[in-house]
This record gives structure tokens, sequence and C-alpha cells, in this order.
């Protein structure tokens, strides 16, 4: 082999930030703070203080490899120790608050957290946990001396005062690329958390795919509307793909509310938002209930939907309600998130409404960097055919080659691939779509019915608020579909009505044997249905048609 001439320049997280400030150092970041106030800065002023940061970290005695947690929201201070930690050499930690406190402090003690730091909404929690964290050496307080909270958090310290006692000279170090970066635990529905390791490599090469055109198509022109987490899969890869297509980003903080999202939308003049379904929804309601015109008053050009399936109606809401185009989009924590983006081909030009929207149902084709494949329960791969559904197996620079600290074991099978825990079909035109995740598919005598296409079309109903589908026992058919829905406020819907609004839009032997109605429906802590709960939930539940 003869080895080529290219220079040997390792792809860092800091390359990201230095890239902005070289290019787009007047892009800006808008943050509603946990204070109350709209924050400005610029990409520059990012970089002179995550150098302030890494300064600080290096004085409180971080060394590279390092775990750092934060307990955030999105915002400027978050996207700071986004980029001074990693660029230091230090690891990230994003934290999900919205984890059960146990939940939190397993992972804290899993990774061996140094230091956290901590929005103020959330130091009452690591008030009452601090005692059963020993490896965390100080909690920081993300805001000014003058916010500073009364605790009994021995020690606290004040975010500011630590940037304020450091200047901002200081040289991002060089070093190997494959060098862990952040860290981010999946929220599993069984057994503990696992965490997922991401490298400098995978984060920069993740981004290039972000803003790449067949991916996210980010650029300098967008003004883009992070509601998804920074504390999960760092926000999609939003804040690195950010920094190196120098957009504007907007960070709506703890106010996640269809009004508050709503009016940054508006004021910001936000041309792409991304976020899973769950919040769309109350955006949805929001513009149902207060009047407003989405189409006049905002210029939102493209909603990212992944996380949980988007719904057809939801697209359809979108495009005629708000004129923006739904960009769905599949992923998951162990794949940085980004696998699949469904963007149309040149043969979709032209095609009315109704078809497109049918395409947009689909997750996706794989973006370039995620080898993908379906097989059956044997491992035999599957025909790209649109029908055929098969546990979907990943490959790729930025997809984990194991959990942390070798939690779960070996996970890839002897081609590199790993499980999604998917179940999809794809087509002939490469869009893959979910149907399933595979402890979730309805096996009704020997078949597999997808409870997600039952879900989407009964969320169609203009009378139901959110649909669920699990399977149950069944006598003769092992098991079948029951659906469950919370209605709208202020709607009726019999079960009936449920049903026969269901017929015709899935196949007749998917039509579920029951319909139930409830006042709401469990969530997992990134917003998901928790199908593990609704089934203990349903444990007693017998369905009328089995005997
Ligand atoms: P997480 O690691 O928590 O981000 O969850 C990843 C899982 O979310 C995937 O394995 C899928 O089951 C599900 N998921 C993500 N995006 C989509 C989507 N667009 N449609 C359906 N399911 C999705």
């Amino acid at each position: 082999m003869l080895t080529g001439l290219m220079q040997d320049r390792p792809l860092l997280i800091s390359s990201l930030i230095e890239h902005a400030v070289s290019c787009h150092p007047q892009g800006e970041i808008v943050s509603r703070t946990s204070e109350g106030p709209i924050h400005r800065c610029t990409y520059g002023d990012i970089h002179r203080r995550a150098k302030q940061l890494a300064k600080a970290l290096t004085a409180l005695g971080i060394q590279p490899g390092e775990r750092v947690g934060t307990l955030a929201w999105n915002g400027y201070r978050h996207l700071e120790l986004y980029y001074g930690v990693s660029g230091m050499g230090a690891v990230l930690h994003t934290i999900n608050p919205r984890l059960f406190p146990e939940q939190i402090a397993y992972i804290v003690n899993h990774a061996a957290d140094r230091f956290l730091f901590v929005d103020l909404s959330f130091v009452p929690l690591v008030e009452k946990l601090v005692d059963t964290l020993p490896t965390v050496h100080g909690v920081v307080v993300m805001t000014d001396r003058a916010h500073m909270p009364d605790s009994a958090i021995p020690g606290l310290l004040c975010y500011e005062d630590l940037l304020g006692a450091h200047d901002s000279d200081y040289q991002w170090p060089q070093f190997d690329e494959r060098t862990a970066s952040s860290l981010c635990y999946t929220s599993g529905t069984t057994g503990n958390p696992k965490g997922v390791l991401y490298s400098h490599r995978s984060s920069v090469l993740h981004s290039w795919a972000a803003c790449a055109v067949d991916g996210l198509a980010v650029g300098a022109g967008e003004t883009a509307l992070l509601v998804v987490p920074m504390f999960h899969v760092n926000a999609w890869g939003m804040p690195y793909a950010g920094a190196m297509c120098g957009a504007k980003l907007v960070l709506p903080g703890p106010a996640l509310d269809g009004q508050s999202v709503y009016q940054l939308m508006r004021d910001e003049r936000v041309t792409l938002a991304l976020g899973v379904p769950t919040v769309w929804l109350m955006l949805l309601q929001y513009v149902d209930t207060a009047g407003v015109l989405p189409r006049e008053e905002l210029c939102l050009r493209r909603v990212v939907i992944g996380g949980s399936s988007a719904p057809r109606a939801m697209s359809e809401r979108f495009a005629n309600g708000f004129g923006a185009f739904v960009v769905h989009a599949w992923g998951m924590t162990e794949m940085s998130p980004l696998g699949t983006v469904c963007n149309l081909l040149p043969k979709h030009d032209g095609l009315p409404l109704q078809q497109r929207l049918a395409v947009h149902e689909k997750q996706g084709r794989a973006v370039y960097g995620v080898d993908m494949k379906i097989v059956d329960d044997d491992g035999v791969s599957l025909p790209r055919d649109g029908k055929a559904a098969g546990h979907l197996l990943v490959r790729g620079p930025w997809i984990t080659s194991g959990y942390y600290r070798g939690e779960g074991g070996e996970i890839l099978d002897a081609d590199g691939f790993f499980d999604t825990g998917d179940v999809a079909t794809i087509d002939a035109d490469a869009y893959m779509q979910i149907t399933d995740r595979s402890k979730d598919v309805v096996k009704s005598g020997g078949e597999w019915i997808s409870s997600i296409a039952i879900e989407n079309a009964a969320i169609g109903h203009p009378a139901v608020a959110e649909a669920a589908v699990i399977g149950t026992p069944h006598a003769k058919w092992q098991e079948r579909p029951l659906l469950i829905v919370v209605r709208k406020a202020g709607h009726e819907l019999s079960r009936e009505s449920m049903l026969q609004f269901l017929g015709g839009r899935v196949a007749n032997w998917w039509l579920p044997d029951d319909v139930v109605f409830v006042e709401e429906l469990p969530h997992t802590a990134t917003g998901k249905l928790h199908k593990l709960k609704l089934r203990e939930m349903f444990s007693q539940y017998r369905l009328p048609t089995s005997a």
C-alpha cells in the first residue's frame, strides 16, 4: 500500500468553534435563560468564554479524560461547556434531569463525574443527591453571583465567578481525534442506563453529515431553534454542526410550552426547528387555541422531527398551517444520533401534497457514513422491497462499538453491525420505515402488526390527542392490538367511531380488537411513549374478542 500525502490534522471539537470564530464571528447564539431574560452573544463570545472555562477547569484540577457532568437546559453557558470541557480533553457528561433521582445518582457514580455544572432549576435536585455522589468534588451553579441560591451543598461554586477569575489566553491542546469527548446515557426502559461515549472524530464526522444537503442541510443562512435538549444525544449534534456552518442558534432554556416556543420562533425569525413529536403537539395545541397565524407571523421553513415517529397528520399541519416542510429523521443515542433523514428525490418533484406526505411518513434514507440492513430472526438479509420488515442493523464511524465500562458486553456482530432494536422496512429507493421497536411489535398469528402504523393513523382523527397500541394476549391469535387513546379536551369520541375511522386506513386484520380511553399516557424521560409501563398498566386487561 502507498500512504497518501495528505496532512493528518486531527478532527477535534475545538476546531469547530475555531472555524466558527474565523468565518462566522458574528453568528448569533440566542438563549432564553433560567433567570428569565433573553441573552444574546456570538460564536466569538462562546469561544472566548469556553477558553476561560478551560482554564478554570484546569485550575480546579480537572485532568484530560475526566468526566464533567451537566444538569442543564439549552443555553449559552451549556454551549460553553460543550466546547470548554471537550476542547481541553475532558469528557462532557450531559445528564437527563428528567430521569428518576436514583437513576441520576447511578449514572453520575457510574461515570465518576468530578464536577457537576447545574442550572438554577436543578440545584434542589442535586442538594438531595449530593451525599450519595462520592466522586463529585464540587458543584457549580450556572449563573452569576446575584442569582446564587442559598443552598446546603457544601462549597457551592458560581459559574460567572469561576470564569471571571481567568482570561482567555489559552491554546486548545492537540491530541488524538479518537479521544473521548462526551458521554450520554441511554434511558433504556429496562435495566440500568448505559453510557455511550462519543469521540472528537465521531462528533466532527457527524457534524458534516448534519450539514450535508441530504442530511439536515444546515448552513450559515439558517436560524435553528434547538427544542431538542442539549442533555440528550448532544441535541442531535446541532451545537457542533451549528459552529461548523455558522448557523444562528436559538436555545429555548426551560420554557418548552407551546406559547414560549411559538414566541421564540416569531421573535427570532426561526427558519429551522428541531424536536420530538411531543413538543410539536404542545405547539400545535397552542396554535389551535391562541388564534395566532403561523403562516403570516413565522418564517419557519423546515421542522426536523425525530425521536419518535412523525405522524402524517402532524406533517400535514405543518405544511398547511405553517407552510413548513417536515424533515423526518431517525437515529438513536448509540448513533450520535443521525441515521436516516427523509429528504425527497427528484422523482417526487411536483407530486400532490398527499403523495409527498406518504413519503414523509418514512424515516428516510441513510446518510453517508451509516451502513444499514434489515435481517430476519436468523440474521438473513431481507429484500429492500418496502414490505419485508426485519431487525434493523447499522454500522459506521459515529455508531457505538460498546457501552461505557463494558456494560452489556459485546454488542456488535461478526461484521461489526449493531442491532438497533428497531424493526423496519427499506424500499427500493432506500427509504427506511420504522414499524416498531422489536419488543413492541404485536405478534398476531405468526404475522407482525406495526403498533406505530396504527398509532399514526389514530392520531389523524381530529378528536385524538395521543394514541398508543400494545399487544395483548389472545387465545387464538397469541396477541392482538389494543388501542389506548387520550381524547382532545372538549372532544367526544366513541370506541365505534374510532374503529370506523381506522377502517380503510390500516389493513383490516390490523384493526385493534378494542379501544380504551385514558386521561394521559406514560412517557419516558426522553418523551417517548413508555410501552413497558403501559403493558404493566394493562396487564390485567382481557380483550373482549379473546374467549
Ligand atoms: P434514543 O436513544 O433515546 O434517542 O432512542 C432511540 C430510539 O428512538 C430508536 O431506536 C427508535 O426506536 C426511536 N426513534 C428515533 N427516531 C425515530 C423516528 N423518526 N421514528 C420512530 N422511532 C424513532
